[in-house]
């Protein structure tokens, strides 16, 4: 049996077919282009050739950078206010599911990942922002309006900087990728690296810690502090069995922070077991996830 993940982001719209134990048969991307009727012509284009070349596909999953709820998807980055996504994927002919990115994500970690078998898992990219998809019971926890799992924005300094969200000390104007790149910058600033002649790029700084830099080292882990701070926060609300890290922060920098995050969190929080663990899946946790939606639609539309 096979599905189609598709991953629509801001940036690029990827697909693939894939199978039930998680394996990739085809592979695409393309930019995701701008304007609501040609993102629906690119996926309808996308299903249509998966399904030319696998005629036996079950059904559709989309993973959004948004929120879905009753029928709509709300996305910044996508420029969406209410869009009815799912109405207007009626057309393909296929059953289709659409789901917020990290919830996706969370899933498929859950069905091929890191998570496999597990009921309760956080699923967390530390990345421009930080954002979660949250599985309680096994089943994906989406909120009462699909609003869960926006764990970036809990405030943990009621001092700190003015986030865009309005609020000051939000968790991601620390622990974030950006956040990283701001304390790099500031430490270029005032002298840190003499010898360079321009500010060095966060892979740079992680290129430079994992060879001994013992600045490019305090920063990393400055950063790592403060992802513990609210990975700590998520354990005791959740004890989860795991948190799966993702993002352009925690996957080049894991090597160095794993353990540091691992103390720092059975440190704080009252859960001794919860693991942390980085994502095997990579860029495709929400294309995973997607076809695993599509196969539990499949499913639940048999048993009927
Ligand atoms: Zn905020």
């Amino acid at each position: 049996v096979l599905a189609i993940g598709i991953d629509l982001g801001g940036t690029n719209l990827r697909w693939a077919v894939v199978d039930e134990t998680g394996s990739m048969l085809v592979h695409r991307r393309q930019p995701t282009p701008s304007g609501n009727e040609a993102t629906i012509r690119a996926i309808r284009d996308a299903v249509v050739g998966c399904r030319e070349e696998y005629p036996d596909v079950v059904g559709a999953g989309v993973a959004v950078p948004g929120v879905v709820f009753g029928g709509d998807v709300t996305s910044t980055n996508l420029d969406w206010e209410r869009f009815p996504l799912p109405r207007e994927l009626q057309i393909l002919d296929l059953p289709c599911v659409v789901e917020n990115d990290m919830n996706a994500g969370a899933f498929g970690e859950k069905m091929f990942g890191r998570a496999r078998g597990m009921q309760d898992v956080i699923f967390l990219t530390i990345s421009t922002g930080i954002g979660a998809g949250i599985i309680v019971g096994g089943r994906i926890y989406r909120g009462s309006g699909g609003l869960a799992g926006e764990v970036g924005h809990t405030v943990v300094d009621l001092n700190g900087l003015l986030c865009g969200c309005g609020r000051r000390g939000c968790w991601e104007m620390i622990a974030s990728g950006t956040a990283h790149r701001r304390r790099i910058r500031e430490a270029f600033a005032s002298g840190t690296w003499p010898k360079l002649t321009e500010e060095p790029s966060p892979d740079d700084v992680t290129r430079r810690a994992a060879q001994g830099d013992r600045a490019a080292r305090a920063l990393v882990l400055r950063t790592a502090r403060y992802v513990g701070l609210g990975v700590t926060n998520l354990v005791n609300l959740y004890d989860p069995e795991a948190v799966i890290f993702t993002g352009g922060f925690a996957r080049p920098n894991w090597e160095l922070i794993h353990k540091y995050l691992l103390e720092e969190v059975r440190d704080q929080a009252f859960s001794q077991t919860t693991h942390l663990l980085l994502t095997e899946l990579g860029d495709d946790a929400g294309i995973l996830g997607a076809a695993a939606l599509a196969f539990d639609a499949a499913r639940s539309r048999e048993s009927e």
